[in-house]
């Protein structure tokens, strides 16, 4: 399961899109800011049509969020407390 469960996900193949309600705090956009431009130098940092996404975008498999990302958008992620780079970059 990807770790951004609060956020807003695309699910299954295709332009399937899934909203989920987020209901988490916000970090400041100073925080979000740098949590992005870590992202941003990171090697599972894809960007997509609809904005960068951490590995492959999440189809609801289990996977290696390590080596595969957790799929999330980041600019949600980014921007909730909470959350964390499956990684351990922020
Ligand atoms: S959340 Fe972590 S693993 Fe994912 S793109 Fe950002 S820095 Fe990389």
């Amino acid at each position: 399961m990807g770790c951004c469960g609060k956020a807003i996900r695309l699910v299954g193949k295709g332009a399937s899109v899934t909203k989920k309600l987020i209901v988490g705090k916000r970090v400041r956009v100073d925080t979000q800011r740098k949590r992005l431009k870590i992202c941003g130098e990171c090697d599972l940092y894809s960007c997509k049509v609809f904005g960068p996404v951490c590995g492959t975008l999440y189809s609801g498999k289990e996977r290696n969020e390590e080596v595969e990302g957790c799929g999330c958008l980041l600019a949600v992620k980014v921007s909730l407390k909470g959350e964390s780079c499956p990684r351990g970059k922020w």
